[in-house]
């Protein structure tokens, strides 16, 4: 048995009347991230976390965003595709960690159902998907609410 870590990050810009689509659940607000798929900045991070983790590249190389078939498309699609992958390579998902910097909305009433939407995808339990949210005290282009931040750390097992 062995062991494998995989961290990922991605960022998006906020803009006005954009949909606000972060661990694959659909969070009201004013603002929404701006990106050629739905822009969901967590399940990004995951996914680079997950292709890290097992040496397979990117999400910029297994999805490219110059391609139209990946216009406005739901990252939950991508995560699928993305863990479909790990499995073919004989990795199997241990647990993931994650941190969203966002300054506004409040994350913490969605986490539950942003977890169970990733369990779903991954396979996994609820209990082995962390996502902590943070703000940046008003600092930086997050504090001014331009844009957000996702940071993800997963670990794999290849069987
Ligand atoms: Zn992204």
């Amino acid at each position: 048995m062995s062991y494998r870590i995989g961290s990922g990050v991605d960022f998006h810009q906020l803009a006005e009347g954009r949909e606000l689509w972060i661990g694959g659940v659909n969070i009201p607000h004013h603002k929404g991230a701006v990106g050629h798929s739905d822009a969901d900045v967590l399940l990004h991070a995951i996914c680079d976390a997950l292709l890290g983790a097992a040496c397979l590249g990117d999400i910029g190389m297994h999805f490219p965003d110059t391609d139209a078939a990946y216009k406005n498309i739901d990252s939950k699609i991508l995560l699928s595709k993305t863990i479909e992958l790990i499995k073919k390579n004989g990795y199997s998902i241990i647990n993931i960690d994650t941190t969203i910097c966002l300054q506004a909305p409040k994350i913490r009433p969605h986490v539950p159902q942003m977890q169970k939407t990733i369990a779903t995808i991954a396979g996994i339990t609820e209990k082995d998907i962390s996502i902590k949210a943070t703000t940046t005290e008003q600092m930086g282009f997050v504090g001014r609410e331009e844009g957000l931040i996702a940071y993800a750390t997963v670990l794999l097992e290849k069987v």
